[in-house]
């Protein structure tokens, strides 16, 4: 399993990379469902996700 960050948001450990679509992929915190960028590849995803502590406003799901 690759490394993610854990959640910028709650500080939970318990994130994971989940796969939306073909080549969307996102990281989701299992502590306060927050959802990180959507990108094409799981790296991306996961240093998007990383980058997203930066940003004020948590990244929700669409869906
Ligand atoms: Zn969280």
């Amino acid at each position: 399993m690759r490394h993610v960050d854990p959640c910028p948001f709650c500080h939970s450990p318990d994130t994971k990379l989940i796969k939306i679509d073909r080549h969307e992929w996102a990281v989701v915190c299992n502590g306060c469902r927050a959802s990180g960028p959507i990108a094409n590849i799981p790296a991306k995803a996961a240093e998007q996700w990383s980058h997203a502590r930066q940003q004020s406003d948590k990244v929700l799901p669409e869906r």
